[in-house]
């Protein structure tokens, strides 16, 4: 295997599927399938999910409601995706543990670094819930920060293009895709791959990133095999 330990970062939006709010029970099975194809391979795998199909913190302010409110309120949701994932995985057999940033004690773990490392080695795959926890950090920060800290392989960015293009493929019909691309040319041509805390984190502790078509089946096993599939960020 190319990656023996992934961090897999899924967006909360992804997870809407083709409904406007909430949860497709459709994209979690096709989630949990894809996912359970690369657990067979022997792989430890780490999980973080987002909230968008649900709340943003940067929603809150148009309803009146404080920033810092409004992010605790995404970071739950986030938690509400993560034990989705969870249940999904689960019920094809994955052993699973859900750690969170903030403390959920009924519910689930809270996030210990060596815990984390632990529950890998022994073969269950970790979902972080509830982002690092604190307020003006997004889920991909979480994932490169959680990345490093358990030493992933690296970053596998799951989203619904297959890759970094020039521009924006769902607006420009001329723009190309890259395959390859180092964390200075990425920063220098301002491709938009995560937001700043989360790209510099992974630039500066040399950790890869991978941003890929999660929709497609087949591609997460084919990337931790060693495949050319989506844009590979690195130093
Ligand atoms: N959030 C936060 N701190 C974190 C992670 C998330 O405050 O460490 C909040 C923030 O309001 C964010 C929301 O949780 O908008 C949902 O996460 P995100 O927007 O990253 O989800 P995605 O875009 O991946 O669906």
């Amino acid at each position: 295997m190319k990656y023996n330990r992934i961090l897999l970062k899924l967006s909360g939006e992804a997870l809407m599927g083709e409904k406007n709010y909430g949860i497709d029970s459709n994209r979690l099975e096709q989630y949990a399938q894809e996912i359970k194809k690369v657990k067979d391979l022997g792989v430890e795998i780490a999980i973080v999910i987002g909230g968008g199909n649900i709340f943003r913190g940067v929603q809150a302010e148009k309803t009146g409601i404080d920033r810092v409110q409004g992010d605790y309120m995404g970071m739950l949701a986030t938690l509400i995706n993560a034990m989705a994932l969870q249940s999904s995985l689960e019920q094809h057999g994955m052993y699973t543990r859900l750690m969170s940033g903030i403390k959920v004690e009924s519910v689930c773990e809270p996030f210990i670094r060596r815990r984390a490392i632990r529950h890998l080695e022994k073969g269950r795959i970790v979902i972080f819930g509830a982002g690092i926890g604190n307020p003006y950090f997004t889920t991909d920060s979480t994932a490169s920060l959680r990345a490093i800290e358990i030493e992933a392989d690296v970053v596998l960015k799951g989203t619904r293009v297959d890759g970094v293009y020039t521009a924006d493929p769902e607006k420009d019909k001329t723009a190309t895709k890259y395959s390859l691309l180092s964390f200075q040319e990425a920063y220098e041509k301002n491709l938009n791959i995560m937001d700043m805390t989360a790209f510099t984190l992974c630039q500066e502790n040399n950790l890869p990133i991978v941003v890929f078509d999660m929709n497609r089946p087949g591609n997460l096993q084919k990337i931790v095999a060693g495949e050319d599939i989506g844009t590979l960020i690195t130093s």
